[in-house]
């Protein structure tokens, strides 16, 4: 029913509905390949794929290659692995706008025929001049009462390759003293003498992206067409295009603010610049939010739905925040992922009281929030690997962790009461000494005393070394995303690179994108590009800080 919870899209699709303007419903997502999709593009493929399984109707994955400059299959490729990534299966409705080419060229035969439009030689610097302004009408182009005949024979050149790129386009006769700029006798063919990707030397001439997406959308048989608010201006000329070449039952667009996130990068150019430039390793660096770089950090596809639902939809621009995409990510891992032994910076603990060469295996709950999920046993022995925080000689007030006189828990094990500390020439602490208590083994009921600090620990000898990736946000917050000349305001400290964590040996077997909690110190993910066999490398995806409430 009209629920007021059901957003402004859901309300116009029931309506038309209702009113059996359309029996069913067909939406699509229709990027051009000519870059990799982000978070963005995330909220435009769930909004149609979620419109069609909302509607038990059908989704159609599109590309938009009809402008062959800037296509290049290599993004095809990742467009179709992000989509399908998301969850968004678009089964084998996968189509391509250059397979249209035939009839858009029809239709312009047929809006000559009609007087509905005419070739132009007007170059570009002075059809921008007779375009006229938002106060001022534009100028009629000298060619805009040409018969059809000729106009019909010029369009043909330009077809048969007889036009050089430039010299001539096919504009529409609509009104060039309309309010609307984009009504003012849009262009809707261009002469490009290139190759195109899938219709190679066929055409040299190509449709404009007003011209050609009604057609695209009409011909699929396309419902819905939903697209962002850039567009509201161009709907005119959507609705002008679809009636004049005549298409019975045609779509309807509808428009919807884009997602924006705060202090973070999407750009095109810009995520380009930072490759170009190594300050990124590739377009799916961790600290990216393309689709492939939240993949590789450790995102889900259900938490990026979750973050998109949230943010909602509607027609006010707005921002999101990134804490709140990160909020999503505990919540979709924090029932999910197991919880590891990991010390990311690692000092020796010893202890003293401890036999020599001994190990006992320990038994600890997978993830204590969820006991289906099992237990696992890890080994524990004289020698282990702590926090380099979790000890101080001379500690603040409130702390609770180690130092000379103190007893704390280790995590799943024994108490253990520091004694104190061997140091090298320099100072520096190289390892912690303890005694333990055999009697307040974990498990055992033992409730005689009580500490107050948990500290989580490896055993040294069967402890796994491994890379463990750090990120903070590639733009200094503090300072805006760019710098006054328009460059990037970037954070030196974006990425922390740790060689020596030291891990529970079971994290040796973890393969890419394998997920985990590391307690207390945050989700991490294994990084599907720099791992090895035996030696994966982690990137941590999210701390277990929130700096976002709901
Ligand atoms: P460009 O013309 O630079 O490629 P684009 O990436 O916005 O811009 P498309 O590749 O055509 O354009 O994008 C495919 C679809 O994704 C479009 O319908 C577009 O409106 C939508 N989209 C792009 N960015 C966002 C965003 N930030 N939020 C929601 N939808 C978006
Ligand atoms: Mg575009
Ligand atoms: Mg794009």
């Amino acid at each position: 029913g009209n629920t007021p919870s059901r957003h402004f899209i859901e309300q116009a699709i029931d309506k038309d509905l209702a009113e059996g303007v359309y029996d069913h419903v067909c939406t699509r997502f229709p990027p051009e390949p000519n870059g990799f999709l982000h978070i963005g593009h995330a909220k435009s493929i769930l909004l149609n794929y979620g419109m069609a399984k909302e509607y038990n109707g059908k989704f159609n994955m599109r590309f938009d290659d009809t402008n062959p400059t800037k296509e290049r299959s290599e993004f095809m490729d990742s467009i179709i692995e992000d989509v399908k990534w998301l969850g968004a299966d678009y089964e084998d409705r996968l189509f391509h706008a250059s397979d249209y080419f035939d009839e858009m060229y029809e239709n312009a035969v047929k809006l000559i025929k009609k007087g509905k439009a005419y070739v132009s030689e007007l170059t570009a610097e002075q059809m921008r001049e007779y375009r006229g302004t938002l106060t001022e009408p534009g100028k009629d182009d000298p060619n805009r009462n040409r018969s059809v005949e000729e106009n019909l024979k010029l369009f043909e050149d330009m077809k048969n390759g007889k036009v050089e790129d430039g010299a001539m386009t096919l504009r529409a006769k609509i009104d060039m003293s309309s309010p609307n700029i984009n009504m003012r006798d849009p262009i809707i063919y261009r002469v490009a003498h290139m190759t195109h990707a899938r219709t190679q030397d066929k055409w040299c001439i190509y449709p404009m992206y007003d011209y050609a997406h009604p057609i695209e959308d009409a011909i699929e048989g396309i419902t819905h067409s939903l697209c962002t608010l850039e567009f509201e201006d161009h709907r005119p000329l959507y609705d002008w295009v679809k009636e004049e070449c005549g298409y019975k039952n045609p779509p309807r667009q509808i428009e919807f603010a884009k997602l924006y996130l705060n202090n973070v990068v999407t750009g095109k150019r810009y995520i380009k610049r930072l490759v170009e430039d190594g300050i990124v390793d590739g377009w799916d660096d961790p600290r990216l939010v393309t689709i492939a770089a939240l993949r590789r950090r450790g995102f889900t596809p259900e938490s990026i739905k979750m973050f998109v639902d949230m943010c909602g939809i509607s027609k006010a621009q707005s921002t999101a925040e990134y804490a709140m995409l990160e909020y999503c990510i505990r919540e979709d891992l924090k029932l999910k992922a197991k919880r590891m032994l990991a010390v990311l910076n690692p000092v020796k603990l010893i202890i003293d009281n401890y036999p020599e060469n001994e190990t006992e295996y320990l038994e600890i709950e997978n993830n204590k929030e969820v006991p289906e999920m099992g237990t696992r046993k890890i080994p524990f022995g004289k020698e282990l690997y702590i926090e380099r925080e979790d000890f101080m000689e001379e500690p603040p007030k409130k702390y609770f962790r180690l130092f000379p006189g103190n007893e704390v828990r280790l995590m799943n094990a024994y108490f253990v009461t520091c004694t104190g500390c061997d140091k090298d020439e320099n100072g520096n602490v190289i390892a912690v000494h303890c005694t333990y208590d055999p009697e307040t083994k974990s498990g055992s009921g033992f409730n005689a005393r009580k500490v107050k600090g948990t500290i989580h620990w490896v055993s040294a000898k069967e402890a796994v070394n491994a890379e463990v990736r750090l990120y903070e946000n590639i733009i200094d917050e503090e300072k805006g995303v760019y710098n006054e000349d328009g460059s990037l305001n970037l954070n030196p400290n974006s990425i922390t690179v740790i060689k020596d964590a030291k891990l529970e040996p079971e994290l040796a077997d973890a393969v890419s994108y394998d997920k985990f909690q590391f307690v207390r110190n945050g989700f991490f993910c294994v990084d599907s590009k720099d791992s090895k066999p035996g030696a994966p490398v982690f990137n941590r995806i999210v701390s277990l800080k929130s700096s976002f409430v709901l």
